[in-house]
């Protein structure tokens, strides 16, 4: 039986992403070889990273003067680095919101670069929320926010309005509902949550604001090198990109990111209206900032745990647990996650 794929990341993929990733490993564009010992130079690889670039600039609704398009290698986590490298000034200071493990990361590394200015936090209730109406000073060289927390599941519905760059990991929802891609200045995302494999990261750089840090950067670090040279200074994932390549061609295949975000938006309300109807079951984030890909829950009656995971299991629902910091449940519904699966977890929800 075929499992259902809750996994928080590395997660599902679309089943037609898996069948063509799977028979170019095997023969590529009938090359008579695989993807994966082909140079990265080929006319057959630049095809692959140019068409995922194009697929990108065009699902979020950008434009290729401003913006470059480049997958980097080290996850979101080296972006952590990488933004503070690039855009933080020798002597500058970057704003911070906190909304959780990820954000706190970001700030723990980009405090080796400089100045951190924690602006807001959710801490003090366990990230179970999204702070609001936080008041962005014009001091900072660049305000730095995680749109959807993956182990809290929480996800902002509006950013805060600011003169000052915007810097956001996506990681775990990028392309999941419409947004304004133009009010931010760097989004990062490592693949592997909603637009593909572990192995590549998706950064979209606003050009007009590099070389402004006065640093100096190693080159892998550079966002200027790695523009100049086509995210391929060195070798990069082929596989990884290639794969998101597919899911992106996919997901514009699918209607885009609008009709996307129709389907995300039925998954998640058939999960949370169970939540809430089932006496069961609680919701673990605040209401209004309920993430529509990550949805946390906790049993009411911890005795219930055994009896549901042991239904849950029978049902073929893979990976709900919780994160190690928060416990309880997540059902991570990313992209790739037919309503169907949802609707099975529904069903043994109820049958507890
Ligand atoms: C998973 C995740 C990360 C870390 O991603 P890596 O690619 O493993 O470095 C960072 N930010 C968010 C929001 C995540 O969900």
């Amino acid at each position: 039986m075929k499992k259902h794929n809750f996994s928080a990341g590395p997660s599902i993929l679309p089943d037609e992403v898996m069948q063509q990733a799977a028979k170019a490993i095997l023969n590529f564009n009938n090359l008579d070889l695989s993807l994966i010992e082909i140079s990265h130079r080929s006319a057959d690889f630049t095809q692959v990273i140019n068409k995922a670039k194009a697929l990108v600039l065009e699902l979020a609704n950008l434009n290729g003067d401003d913006y470059e398009v480049l997958f980097q290698h080290g996850g979101a986590s080296t972006q952590f680095i990488m933004t503070a490298y690039n855009l933080l000034p020798i002597g500058g200071k970057a704003g911070f919101v906190d909304t959780g493990t990820w954000s706190s990361k970001a700030i723990k590394e980009t405090k080796i670069f400089g100045e951190v200015n924690t602006l807001a936090s959710s801490k003090d209730q366990g990230y179970k929320y999204i702070p609001k109406n936080v008041i962005i000073p014009n001091d900072i060289a660049y305000l730095h926010l995680t749109s959807n927390n993956t182990i809290y599941g929480t996800q902002y519905t509006a950013y805060p309005n600011t003169e000052v760059p915007v810097v956001v990991d996506m990681s775990s929802d990028i392309f999941s509902k419409k947004v304004d891609f133009s009010q931010f200045d760097v989004i990062y995302a490592g693949a592997q949550k909603n637009i593909g494999a572990a192995g590549t990261t998706l950064v979209i750089v606003k050009k007009s604001l590099l070389g402004k840090s006065g640093r100096t950067i190693p080159s892998m670090m550079n966002y200027q090198v790695q523009i100049d040279k086509s995210s391929m200074f060195n070798t990069p994932s082929v596989f990884s990109i290639y794969v998101s390549m597919l899911y992106l061609q996919w997901l514009k295949d699918l209607g885009g990111v609008e009709a996307v975000e129709k389907l995300n938006r039925a998954k998640a309300k058939i999960l949370y209206d169970e939540i809430d109807r089932n006496p069961n079951f609680i919701g673990y984030a605040n209401k209004e900032d309920r993430s529509l890909m990550n949805v946390t829950f906790n049993l009411v009656d911890d005795r219930k745990k055994e009896r549901f995971e042991q239904l849950a299991k029978a049902a073929g629902v893979h990976a709900i647990n919780g994160h190690r910091s928060v416990g309880g449940y997540r059902a991570s519904i990313y992209n790739a996650m037919p309503i169907e699966s949802v609707q099975v977890l529904v069903d043994v929800m109820k049958s507890l």
